[in-house]
Parts: structure tokens; C-alpha cells; sequence
């Protein structure tokens, strides 16, 4: 069994006691994780602030190679982190799995690499120059959730060094060992000091919460539960931390009667089902018109029939298990409630271990918790509608605002109803694929700030006005 270890200052950290993580699919132990102390984590931002100095004044040309020799490592070392990564996640290697993970955060080490945000000439006349420029923060704390780790670590780490800050980065005790490996990787391309890996069980020192009241830390970037992130944002408010926070979301579908059910079943089924629905922008609530819902939910279940669930391992897997036990009980029991108001149209039972089939239910209602709650499963709730109007305003409901889809033939007509969405993206006959240049984020409670593109690199800078 390999040594996991935290690494600060470009070494690795070993803990004095460590927890246990295992393999969703069998049980059995994939490795023992460092648990941090808040000492270790005074170290790590004591080590980041001293690597702060001269990483923020390294050019930006230099700053932009890294990035890139950071994007090509993780090329280099995909298979083996893909590896790691289902076995202490579940996710298949293939398919929209592992492999597919290591292929996003590759490509986004590499845009990311190739973003910049040169100085802005605001005014140049007799009466004066005024320069705009994007000062890097400082210290940047990374907290990751268990779902999609790695790329999810990349999202924070490439854009926050990009721009000249230091990193300290927490994964989620779930899924700790990918990222402390891929942290090591990216360490052998960068000073020492500019990307430092913590890590912990939350039940026995809660290390992001210490990080979200640190004094040494300048910024919060963090991606996980809207419950955690409002903690986060109440944690991080005295010391006046800059924050982007990437938080829950209850994605509605709404079908419009001129689809052809067939044609989108694919597609529906993935916006739903990706990562068995454990994904922050997964369709979770599907709107069907009457007059093809019957249509609709007989192409969406043959579809999922054929769909092999497996050990992740098993390169014939198209879904794995859920990641851990407390998301497989919340999607058992939220399943076990729907049985008894709605209709299961396939799965339902769970399987051996943390296995759990996609699940599709109809008939059920707006207050039902299976559609009023963010799931993050593979429990899909069809509901039917007949007045578009309704479906909209049943879309826009609760607080969540993160992505939303419009399915029809009419793309124009479907363009109108998704500027209705109140969300921070949505996508006409998909749902929720993502793009390195386009900015990624939620409104109402599902988040504060974007992530990507020009937009999302922003987020790690202070604006500085030179008058001249
Ligand atoms: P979570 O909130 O339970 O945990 C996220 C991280 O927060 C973990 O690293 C955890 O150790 C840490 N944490 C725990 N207590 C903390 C505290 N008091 N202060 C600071 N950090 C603390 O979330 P999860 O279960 O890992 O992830 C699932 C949730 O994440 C879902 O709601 C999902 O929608 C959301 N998510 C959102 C996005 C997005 O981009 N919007 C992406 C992925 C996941």
C-alpha cells in the first residue's frame, strides 16, 4: 500500500495519526490518509505567504509556462491518478469516468495556462493616464468535495497560481489521495511552497473551517454543500476574505412537446445520470410536457436499462457505486419516501454494497423531497406538466440557481424560455457540460462568483487603479 503524505513546502508532511479510505465498490482499504493538525496547517499557510513573494512577482510569461508544464504532468501521470481515483471514488475508468476526469483537468490546466488579464488603459488624455491592474491576493485556500476531486482541485489550484497567488488545498476526506498525489506531480514542475496539500477528517479536526477563519489565508475557493458553504462565508467574514463559492444545485429539465423522444433520450440520460447524478450541475428534476410524457419516460428507461452498472475498476462499468455510505442512505431513503406517492419506473432497490441502479420516478409533486431536495444520486424525478408557464415558475422555485436546460426543435423558442431560468448557465437539448472559457457559476444560494474563463481568473485578483 503506497505512503500518503501531505506535502508543504515541496516536502512531503506525514501526520502522527492517519484515517482509513476505502474502495465504494468492495470496501477494502485503499490507503491510510495524513490527519492534519491545525499546526500543520499554520505551517502550510506560514510556508505559502513565504512562497507568496516571489512567486507574485515571477512574470507572467514564467507563471503561464508552469501552468502548462503542470497541465502536461498531469497528461503524463493520467493513468495512474485515474487509477487512484476510482478506486477510492467509485467512478468507472471509463465512459464519463476516471479517465474522462484526468482528460477535463488536463484540459483545463492547459487553457487555463493560456488565459491572461493584461493591464486595462482606462483613460489616456491631457488630463491624465488611468491604468487598470490585477494585483494577485495573496495565500488562496482550496477546499474540494468528494465528487468529481481532481479536476475540481485543478479548477482551483490552476487559476489561483496562475495569477500569482499561493495555494493551501484540502480535499474531502472521501477522496484525499488523488489529489495529495497529483499535489506531489505538481510540486516536481513548482517552487516550493506555491501549492501546499492539507488533509483531515472532518470529525476529528475540522481543518476547512480552521482554513475559513485563518488569518494568513486571503481568499476562500470552495466547492461542496450549500450547507458548508454558508458556513464557509460566515467563517471567512472577519478576516474580509475574497470568496468564490460553488455550491448545490437542483437543475431542472423542461421538455417541450416538440421533441422527439428518442433523439434526446441519450442526452437526457447523461444530464441526469453522470457520475450515478453526484454531480453539482446534473439535471435532478425533469419537466415533461403531457403530450410526450409517456413517450419520453419509455425512451429515457430503455435507454438506462442497457446502462452496466460495476466495480469501477471493471473496465466494462459504465456506472460504479455511490461514493460513500451517507450519500447512498440520502438516496435510499429519499427513494423510499417517493415509493409511496410516486410511481418507480425502473431501479428503485438498491443494490449490493453502495450500489444503487439509475432510478427514475413519476408522479410525484413540487414538495415531494425527492424534487424539492438536491438528491446528488441517480434518482430521477419525471414530472408532468401542461401549461409551460407552470413548468418555469416550478424550475425557478427554492434556492437554488445553478444550471437549468430547455429541450425542444425550436431552438429560438427554447432560447427565450432558458433567459426565464434563474440560473447561472443553461443549455438548450443538453445539460450540464462545461467549457474552460466560459464563466461557471450559481445564483441565488447556489453560489457567490464564476469559475473559468477570463471571468473566473479575475476572482483571484484585487483590482489596482494607477493614476498617472
Ligand atoms: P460538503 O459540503 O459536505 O464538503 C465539501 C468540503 O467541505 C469537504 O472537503 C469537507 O471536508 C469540507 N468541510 C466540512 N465542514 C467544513 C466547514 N465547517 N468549513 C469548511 N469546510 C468544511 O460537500 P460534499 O458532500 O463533499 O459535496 C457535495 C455537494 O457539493 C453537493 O451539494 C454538490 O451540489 C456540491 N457541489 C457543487 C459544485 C459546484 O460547482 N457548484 C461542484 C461539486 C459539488
Amino acid at each position: 500500500m503506497p505512503n500518503f503524505a501531505m506535502l508543504i513546502d515541496g516536502e512531503q508532511a506525514t501526520a502522527q495519526h492517519t484515517f482509513a479510505v476505502t474502495n465504494p465498490s468492495t470496501g477494502e482499504l485503499v490507503g491510510m490518509a495524513p490527519q492534519a493538525t491545525l499546526s500543520d496547517l499554520d505551517r502550510a499557510v506560514a510556508t505559502a505567504q513565504t512562497a507568496f513573494e516571489a512567486w507574485s512577482r515571477v512574470s507572467d510569461a514564467d507563471r503561464a509556462e508552469a501552468c502548462a508544464a503542470i497541465a502536461a504532468k498531469i497528461g503524463t501521470h493520467a493513468e495512474e491518478l485515474a487509477q487512484l481515483l476510482t478506486c477510492e471514488q467509485g467512478k468507472p475508468l471509463n465512459g464519463l469516468g476516471s479517465r474522462f476526469e484526468l482528460g477535463g483537468a488536463q484540459a483545463w490546466a492547459s487553457v487555463t495556462a493560456g488565459l491572461s488579464l493584461p493591464m486595462k488603459v482606462l483613460q489616456d488624455t491631457n488630463e491624465g493616464r488611468v491604468e487598470l491592474h490585477r494585483r494577485p491576493i495573496g495565500v488562496v485556500g482550496s477546499i474540494t468535495p468528494w465528487n468529481w476531486p481532481l479536476m475540481i482541485a485543478v479548477w482551483h489550484i490552476l487559476p489561483a497560481i496562475r495569477t500569482g497567488n499561493t495555494v493551501v488545498v484540502k480535499p474531502s476526506p472521501f477522496t484525499p489521495l488523488s489529489t495529495l498525489r497529483m499535489v506531489e506531480l505538481m510540486n516536481e514542475v513548482l517552487p516550493n511552497g506555491v501549492v501546499n496539500v492539507v488533509c483531515g477528517d472532518d470529525a476529528v479536526e475540522n481543518i476547512g473551517a480552521a482554513m475559513s477563519a485563518h488569518p494568513g489565508i486571503r481568499k476562500m475557493v470552495f466547492t461542496g454543500s450549500t450547507a458548508t458553504g454558508k458556513r464557509v462565508y460566515a467563517n471567512a467574514a472577519e478576516t474580509m476574505k475574497r470568496l468564490t463559492l460553488e455550491l448545490g444545485g437542483n437543475d431542472a429539465g423542461i421538455v417541450l412537446p416538440d421533441v422527439n423522444p428518442e433523439e434526446i433520450a441519450e442526452r437526457l440520460f447523461w444530464g441526469a445520470f453522470i457520475n450515478n447524478g453526484q454531480t453539482c450541475a446534473a439535471m435532478k428534476r425533469l419537466y415533461v410536457h403531457e403530450d410526450v410524457y409517456d413517450e419520453v419516460c419509455s425512451a429515457l428507461t430503455e435507454f438506462a436499462r442497457n446502462i452496466v452498472v460495476g466495480d469501477g475498476r471493471d473496465e466494462g462499468s459504465v456506472l460504479g457505486p455511490l461514493a460513500n455510505e451517507m450519500q447512498f442512505d440520502k438516496i435510499r431513503s429519499l427513494v423510499d419516501a417517493s415509493r409511496a406517492k410516486g410511481r418507480v419506473l425502473l431501479g428503485g432497490e438498491p443494490g449490493e454494497g453502495l450500489f444503487f441502479p439509475p432510478t427514475m420516478i413519476s408522479d410525484l409533486e413540487a414538495d415531494d423531497p425527492l424534487v424539492a431536495e438536491e438528491q446528488f444520486g441517480p434518482a430521477l424525478p419525471i414530472i408532468r406538466y401542461s401549461d409551460v408557464e407552470d413548468a418555469i415558475a416550478q424550475a425557478n422555485s427554492g434556492e437554488n440557481g445553478l444550471g437549468g436546460s430547455v429541450w425542444s426543435k425550436d431552438i429560438a423558442h427554447a432560447k427565450r424560455i432558458a433567459a426565464r431560468l434563474e440560473c447561472g448557465s443553461a443549455w438548450i437539448n443538453s445539460h450540464g457540460g462545461l467549457n474552460p472559457i466560459a464563466p461557471f457559476g450559481g445564483r441565488k444560494s447556489s453560489g457567490l462568483g464564476v469559475e473559468f474563463g477570463e471571468e473566473g481568473l479575475a476572482e483571484y485578483t484585487d483590482i489596482q487603479v494607477i493614476h498617472c
